[in-house]
C-alpha cells in the first residue's frame, strides 16, 4: 500500500479481533431483539456428492434476470440479486453435479417491510446512473426476503440457539461490518466516539465498491441499519465500478491470471501507475489494462508531454536566476489564467461525490499541461528579445502558475510527483496539505525555484524512447483573434504579485469569465 502512496487509517483483521466479531454478533442479535429476523424452512440446493448444501460461492448457473453464467447470491453480469434456488440449470461448483432441494430451517430478514429505508438512501444518495437505474428496478417490485445465515463452518457464530451447523450470513456481516470497522477505526485514532460518531452524527459517510454490490450497499445494508438502529443515517453517496480487466480477461488469482502490484510497484514508478489507473478506471463501463498501454501513458504522455514542457521550464527559470520574476504580466495571461480557472473548477467536481471522477480529473491535469504548452509556444517568441524582456519574464510568471496549479491539482492522483513540484517551486509544507483553491494563485515574485532540469517520472527503458512531443498547434486551438481583443485586460502592466493581491479581493477577469460552479465556490469558502 504504502509503495503505491496509498495510506489508510485502519487495517483490520477481522478473524483476529474480538472486538470485531463481538460487534458483529451483538449487531445480529439486536435484530432478533427487534424481530427483524424470522425463522423459516425452505427447500434449498443440496449437492449429494459433497453432502452439503450449496449456496453463493457453492453454487453457479445461470442468472434468471439475464442468463449470463452467475454464483447464487448476485449475478456480476446484470447485478441482481437471486435466491440461488432460482438460479436455472444448477450446479455445485465442487463437483459440478446437479444439486437435488432439501428443506433448510433458516433465519430470514423480511426485506420488504423495510423497503423504506432502501427508498430514502435511493432518494438521498448519489449514485451514478446506471446504479439508479438498477435500483430503481428492483424497488419498483415486491424486495425478496434474505438469508441471515448458512448452514457453513467457515464464519461468526450465529447467536441464537439451534443454529450451531449455521453461520452469520456473508451478507450480514459485510453489513455491520462498515460499522464494526468505524467502531474500531477512533481506537486506531486515539480518538473515543465508536462507530455512533460517523454513523449518528454530522459525518458524511460515502462508500465504494463494484457494481455487482450496489443491491447490498444501497438496497439491503439501509434496510438492516434500520432495523438495528433508526438513528442511523445511510451514506451520502456511493461510488461504483465496472470491472477491470487484464489483456482482455477478467483478473484471477487462481489461474494467475493477475499483475501482483507490490512486485509491479518494485519496477514501475507509482505515480505513473496511479495517473494510467485513473485514466482507464472503469467508471462507466469495463476497462482494461494492458502493459503496453500503461508503458504508452508513462512515455508519450508523462514524460514525452508532462516532463519535457517542465524541463524546458526548469532550464528558462534557471537561466532567469532560479525565482519567480517580477514583471508585468502578458497581455494574454488572462485568457490562459481564466482557461486554468475553468479547469480547476471542472477537477473540483470530478474529486466531489457527485461527480467523482478519476478518469476525467486525470483528462484534466494533461489539459493544464496542454494549455501551459500552448501559452509557452505563443510566448517563445520573446526569446532572446531584450525589447520583450519584461515581456517574456511576465509569461515566465504564468507559466509557474500553471505547474504550481498541476502540483496541487494533481496530489489526489500523482502524490510523489505532486509533492516534489510543490517543493520545487518553493511551496512550503506537503502539497497535500495545501488548501484547495478556487482560483488558482499566481506565485510570489522573487521566491526561489528548483525544478527538476531532468523530470519528474522515470527515465524510459532501453527501446522505449519518449515519443515526439505532440505539436502544440494542436494541443488546443488557437483563440479566434477576437477572442483575444476582448479578454480582459485589466492586469496588463500590473506586477503579477500585485495581481494576485488584487484577485484575493476582488472578482478576477478569470471568474468573470467563467465562473467556478456553486458547490466548489463553497467548498474554496
Ligand atoms: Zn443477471
Ligand atoms: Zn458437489
Amino acid at each position: 500500500m504504502a509503495s503505491a502512496g496509498i495510506s489508510l487509517d485502519l487495517f483490520a483483521s477481522p478473524a483476529q479481533s474480538p472486538r470485531y466479531s463481538g460487534f458483529i454478533e451483538r449487531f445480529f442479535r439486536t435484530l432478533l431483539d427487534r424481530d427483524a429476523l424470522e425463522e423459516r424452512t425452505t427447500d434449498q440446493p443440496f449437492c449429494i456428492t459433497c453432502d452439503r448444501f450449496a449456496f453463493e460461492a457453492h453454487l453457479r448457473g445461470r442468472c434468471s434476470h439475464c442468463d449470463a453464467e452467475s454464483d447464487g447470491g448476485i449475478c456480476e453480469a446484470c447485478g441482481k440479486p437471486n435466491a440461488g434456488a432460482d438460479l436455472i440449470d444448477p450446479a455445485c461448483v465442487t463437483c459440478g453435479g446437479t444439486p437435488e432441494r432439501r428443506p433448510l430451517r433458516q433465519l430470514w430478514f423480511p426485506l420488504e417491510r423495510y423497503r423504506s429505508a432502501a427508498e430514502f438512501t435511493f432518494a438521498c444518495a448519489w449514485l451514478n446512473p446506471r446504479a439508479r437505474a438498477l435500483v430503481a428496478e428492483m424497488l419498483a417490485q415486491p424486495l425478496p426476503d434474505v438469508p441471515a445465515t448458512q448452514p457453513a463452518e467457515w464464519g461468526i457464530a450465529v447467536p441464537a440457539s439451534g443454529y450451531d451447523d449455521q453461520r452469520i450470513s456473508a451478507w450480514f456481516e459485510l453489513g455491520p461490518h462498515y460499522l464494526a470497522l468505524t467502531d474500531l477505526l477512533p481506537e486506531a485514532r486515539g480518538n473515543p466516539g465508536g462507530w455512533q460518531t460517523p454513523w449518528t452524527g454530522f459525518d458524511n459517510v460515502v462508500q465504494c465498491f463494484g457494481f455487482d454490490s450496489i443491491y447490498f450497499h444501497v438496497v439491503l445494508f439501509p434496510a438492516i441499519f434500520q432495523a438495528f438502529d433508526p438513528r442511523l443515517r445511510p451514506p451520502i453517496g456511493f461510488i461504483t465500478n465496472e470491472f477491470f480487466r487484464l489483456d482482455g480477461s477478467k483478473f484471477s488469482t487462481s489461474r494467475g491470471h493477475a499483475l501482483w502490484a507490490g512486485a509491479f510497484l518494485r519496477e514501475h514508478d507509482a505515480d505513473a501507475l496511479r495517473f494510467h489507473l485513473a485514466r482507464v478506471a472503469p467508471e462507466i463501463e469495463q476497462t482494461n489494462f494492458t502493459l503496453d498501454e500503461f508503458e504508452a501513458t508513462r512515455r508519450d504522455e508523462l514524460i514525452g508531454i508532462w516532463d519535457d514542457w517542465l524541463k524546458d521550464l526548469a532550464k528558462r527559470c534557471e537561466a532567469a536566476g532560479g525565482m519567480v520574476p517580477l514583471a508585468p504580466a502578458p497581455r494574454s495571461a488572462p485568457l490562459a489564467l481564466a482557461r486554468l480557472a475553468s479547469l480547476f473548477g471542472d477537477l473540483s467536481h470530478c474529486y466531489s461525490v457527485q461527480g467523482f471522477s478519476p478518469s476525467r480529473a486525470a483528462h484534466l491535469l494533461s489539459e493544464i499541461v496542454r494549455v501551459a504548452r500552448r501559452f509557452r509556444a505563443e510566448h517563445a517568441v520573446f526569446d532572446g528579445k531584450p525589447a520583450s524582456a519584461l515581456e517574456a519574464a511576465g509569461a515566465l510568471a504564468v507559466e509557474l502558475a500553471f505547474a504550481r496549479s498541476l502540483a496541487l491539482a494533481a496530489a489526489p492522483i500523482l502524490p510523489g510527483f505532486a509533492d516534489r513540484l510543490w517543493r520545487d517551486l518553493g511551496e512550503r509544507g506537503a502539497v497535500a496539505e495545501a488548501r484547495w483553491e478556487l482560483l488558482p494563485a499566481m506565485p510570489t515574485a522573487g521566491t526561489a525555484i528548483s525544478l527538476s532540469t531532468t523530470g519528474y517520472f522515470e527515465p524510459a527503458r532501453p527501446g522505449s524512447e519518449p515519443a515526439p512531443p505532440e505539436p502544440t498547434s494542436e494541443a488546443e486551438a488557437a483563440p479566434p483573434a477576437d477572442d483575444i481583443e476582448t479578454a480582459p485586460s485589466e492586469a496588463e502592466g500590473e506586477p503579477i504579485e500585485a495581481n494576485a493581491e488584487a484577485r484575493a479581493e476582488a472578482p478576477s477577469p478569470a471568474e468573470r469569465t467563467e465562473p467556478a460552479p456553486r458547490a466548489n465556490r463553497r467548498r474554496a469558502r
